[in-house]
């Protein structure tokens, strides 16, 4: 019996349902024993990651004709959610495969596409998706990275800030704007796939970071790095769409990453709150403190269930599933923090304790609030598109006929 309901698995056929039990299955016997070694050190979890390639879980997010099982999103939540209860670092090896090689199954070349994405799918390659620049972040339309055509080659040049695994990567997915095109207005993004070793390429070392150890981030240098066109992402001008479609899944998962840690911090806390006597009762007696517990697990239930529609939207190509997705992120992830403060203090001192797993929650909790898309930048963007569909949308019936200024 788990502390949190199942009827989400419930949801899913019986062939899905043997996934979640693998995934279980890994985090019970492997993954969860040593998330505390692999978080001790901010190096790349190979062995997390061998693991997940080696098991198929990675190759879920792959089409069937290149290795993958294709797995609906509604499923994948349900993975991700595992992995996060227990090990930050292997549930962004997921999510992290579908921000770097979704732009690969969805715009590479037929020729690409076999020469890499099997490798991606079964570990034997790895891809890095390189967006943010020290100049662009948020505002990802000020990407200052330039590729200028020469011929049937990119002269790939500029900065890239914060990517994850570029260490340990083959292969970038490089979003860039192509020079040239600054005439017609908005300069076209375009995105490439540029080799790790190519001439011109400059990895740093890893850069220091609060959490999240195991998935190691580096800055990257582009100096006229030569890139064949047919290397190109989709057609000039597809940069922004094909980032933004891997963006919409990876934030599915931040979300679903979140939520399952937020389970995990209040498994521990709740386990805690028996164990610990107070007062001459124990802790979990206290109605104080199931009232925190009571609170805390109805916002989960309910942000799951955000989650689960999102996914839903995602798999069934509805136009809404990038708006549902900001949602579910914002949601989700803004309650894990909240989650994590509150299961640690629950936990006392022992929740500061590094021994102790609450800790590195809540330090793990922090970046799924700032990575694909801070929870400030989804706020504007779902309500910019509610006041823009509010022109469009139909009438309160209370509402009499003309403006609303002539009450
Ligand atoms: C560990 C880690 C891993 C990452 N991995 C990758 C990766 O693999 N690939 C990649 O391309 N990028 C990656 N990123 C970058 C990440 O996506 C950015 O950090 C994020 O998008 C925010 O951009 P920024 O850091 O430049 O913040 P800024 O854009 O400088 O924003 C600073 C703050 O201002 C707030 N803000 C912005 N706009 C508004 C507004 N309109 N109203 C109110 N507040 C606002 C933001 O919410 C944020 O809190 C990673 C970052 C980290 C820390």
């Amino acid at each position: 019996m788990r502390l949190f309901s199942d009827h989400y698995v419930q949801a899913l056929d019986a062939e899905e349902r043997v996934w979640v039990d693998k995934v279980r299955t890994l985090c019970r016997d492997t993954l969860g024993p040593k998330a505390a070694e692999v978080a001790r050190e901010d190096v790349f979890a190979w062995d997390n990651f061998r693991l997940l390639c080696h098991t198929g879980i990675v190759g879920t997010a792959f089409p069937l004709a290149y290795g993958g099982t294709e797995a609906r999103m509604q499923l994948r939540v349900r993975l991700i959610e595992e992995l996060g209860r227990v090990c930050s670092a292997s549930a962004s090896i997921i999510t992290g495969t579908d921000l770097s090689t979704r732009a690969i199954v969805s715009g590479a070349s037929d020729a690409m596409k076999r020469e890499l994405l099997p490798g991606l799918c079964d570990g034997r390659l790895q891809a890095a998706f390189a967006l943010t620049e020290p100049g662009a972040g948020s505002d990802v339309r000020r990407l200052s990275t330039t590729a200028q055509l020469e011929g049937e080659t990119y002269l790939v040049t500029g900065r890239k800030k914060f990517i994850t695994r570029a260490n340990t990567a083959d292969w970038l997915v490089v979003v860039a704007r192509q020079a040239g095109t600054e005439a017609r207005g908005t300069p076209a993004l375009i995105a490439l796939l540029v080799p790790t070793g190519a001439e011109g390429v400059h990895i740093s070392e890893p850069v220091a970071k609060l959490s999240w150890y195991g998935v190691p981030i580096c800055e990257i240098e582009l100096s006229s790095v030569q890139v064949p066109t047919s290397w190109r992402l989709g057609a000039v001008g597809d940069g922004f769409e094909l980032a933004q479609d891997a963006l919409v899944r990876a934030r599915i998962g931040h979300a679903s990453m979140a939520l399952g840690r937020a389970i995990g911090a209040i498994e521990i806390a709740a386990t805690y709150c028996n164990d610990r006597s107070v007062f001459g009762e124990r802790l979990g007696a206290k109605q104080g403190v199931q009232w925190m517990l009571a609170d805390l697990a109805t916002q989960i239930e309910a942000s799951r269930a955000l989650v689960f529609n999102a996914a839903a939207a995602y798999d069934r190509g509805a136009p809404d599933a990038a708006m549902m997705a900001s949602m579910a992120k914002l949601h989700a992830t803004d309650l894990c923090m909240r989650v994590v403060t509150d299961a640690l203090q629950l936990a006392g001192g022992r929740g500061f304790l590094k021994n102790f797993p609450l800790e590195r929650f809540f330090r793990d909790a922090k970046l799924n609030q700032i990575g694909e898309g801070s929870s400030e930048v989804h706020k504007t963007v779902i309500g910019r598109d509610l006041v823009r569909r509010a022109r469009e949308a139909e009438r309160h019936p209370c509402l009499h006929d003309g403006s609303t200024e002539l009450y």
